[in-house]
């Protein structure tokens, strides 16, 4: 089939590369020359395992058209799939302006299409939002009928970054999830799909919409909740982890939750989604609890890391702190709403000398934190001169002992559990996140 994904995003890129290893002409629309210019050249502009070999194969087997013409992207294609964000307002309600936007523009190419196409909505929007906007947008600027002239579905994207190729290319333990307008809407997309190993449910559109709110806001319930209980037992004298073991070995909670308990979640989906969400639901008269409470619980949690360093170092006023991991979790470069933003900006305001080190995400880091902090490129640099050390983000490689041997005070803070302190060598004093006082080497 011939596809245009509209959006050259986290979700928008990995998908339209993907598409194309699996043989279909696609389009990748963004909005702007410079970064499409990047794309052709096989520059990825995101950090994502795999995927600058995988462009750059594309790109040469001609197969995958960066562009910022999606007039011309839609009426090549049989199927157009929006992939745009879908960020937060200020007060928690999600911005829909670049669904709008390109809804507007499909309709528009769809005005001079005279072959029955598609469009899918990819992007996370509360439910409503594609018979409410999108279906109205399409129809107002095509002059043409939905169902009749084109088709639409929602087909939520469930990728977790870091593993976005894998995700895209094997759902089997994710599914896919097609909302559709009618059963020729449906039927088009899940031609698609036909060759992917992974169940695929057909339903409603508000449905899809939904499902993709509910798996996210309960995913962050989890982390919450694990976040809650690791706090009571750094309090009570337990040791998080090893709750967390006992808790495991019953088969109604099993391994493999979202139970690990840390600094709290971040990034670009559970924040914005659980908000979006809880906001939608006040609207319409339901008062979201738990929604509310997850959010609460995630909004304090960064402060109980840096609580914990505090207690550890004493005042951070003229100290040297290294930030191990600046990515919202890792294999990603996204900086969305990343924990380690308020924790660097608290060690800052305080007074702390900040030197961070990320594997991917320094250049948006940057962006972030201008001149106020010292990047370096290589961990052991960081620690070095440092006076603590907070691990912020759980990349494997902060997990080996050797990493903090050069350390000038051998003080670590573990924001994820993510190093076991028996690996540590001699002498270091070791506080975590849900572990009841300090390990000492
Ligand atoms: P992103 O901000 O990284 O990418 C969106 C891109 O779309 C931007 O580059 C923007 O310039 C481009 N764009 C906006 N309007 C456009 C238009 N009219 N034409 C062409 N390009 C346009 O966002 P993302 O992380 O890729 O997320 C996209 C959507 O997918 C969001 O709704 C998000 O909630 C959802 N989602 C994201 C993830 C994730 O892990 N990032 C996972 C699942 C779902």
């Amino acid at each position: 089939m011939n596809v245009a994904v509209i959006g050259d995003g986290y979700v928008g890129l990995t998908t339209a590369v993907c598409l194309a290893t699996k043989g279909h002409l696609t389009y990748c629309v963004g909005l702007l020359e410079e970064r499409i210019d990047k794309i052709r050249k096989g520059i990825p502009v995101i950090q994502e395992e795999n995927l600058e070999q995988m462009l750059k194969d594309v790109l040469l087997e001609n197969r995958f058209r960066p562009t910022t013409d999606l007039e011309k992207a839609v009426l090549d294609t049989d199927l157009s799939f929006i992939c745009v964000g879908t960020p937060s307002k200020t007060d928690g309600s999600i911005d829909l302006s670049q669904v709008r936007d390109a809804s507007e523009k499909i309709g528009h190419a769809l005005r001079r299409k005279s072959d029955y196409s598609v469009a899918v909505v990819r992007s996370t929007v509360v439910p409503g939002t594609t018979d409410q906007l999108v279906i109205p947008s399409l129809e107002q600027f095509s002059g043409k009928a939905p169902g009749k002239d084109f088709g639409i579905c929602m087909n939520p994207e469930f990728l977790r970054e870091g593993q976005a190729i894998n995700d895209i290319l094997s759902p089997k333990d994710i599914g896919i999830v097609i909302g559709e307008y009618d059963e020729k809407s449906g039927h088009a997309l899940a031609e698609l799909y036909k060759t992917f190993d992974a169940e695929i449910m057909r339903t409603s559109i508000r449905t899809a919409e939904m499902i993709k709110y509910a798996r996210n806001s309960y995913l962050a319930k989890d982390i919450s909740f694990a976040n809650e209980i690791a706090n009571i037992c750094q309090k009570c004298g337990a040791d998080y982890l090893a709750v967390k073991k006992g808790m495991e070995m019953d088969a109604r909670i099993g391994k493999g939750r979202f139970l690990d308990a840390g600094a709290g979640f971040g990034g670009s989906c559970f924040p914005k989604d659980v908000r979006a969400l809880a906001t939608r639901a006040s609207e319409i008269g339901v008062n979201p609890e738990m929604l509310k409470a997850t959010l609460r619980v995630n909004d304090l949690q960064p402060y109980k890391l840096i609580d914990l360093a505090k207690q550890a170092v004493g005042r951070f006023k003229g100290k040297r702190i290294a930030v191990l991991g600046l990515a919202f979790k890792p294999g990603t470069d996204d900086m969305r709403e990343a924990v380690s933003i308020m924790i660097v900006n608290s060690l800052i305001e305080q007074g702390a000398t900040v030197c961070v080190h990320d594997p991917k995400a320094l250049n948006n880091a940057k962006t972030i934190f201008e001149d106020k902090v010292s990047y370096v490129s290589n961990a052991e640099k960081a620690l070095r001169n440092a006076d603590a050390c907070i691990i912020v983000t759980e990349w494997p490689e902060y997990a080996s002992g050797k990493l903090y041997q050069h350390m000038r005070k051998k003080l670590i803070i573990d924001g994820r559990r993510v190093l076991d302190p028996k690996d540590l060598p001699s002498g270091f004093s070791y506080h975590a996140i849900g572990l009841s006082g300090q390990v000492k080497t």
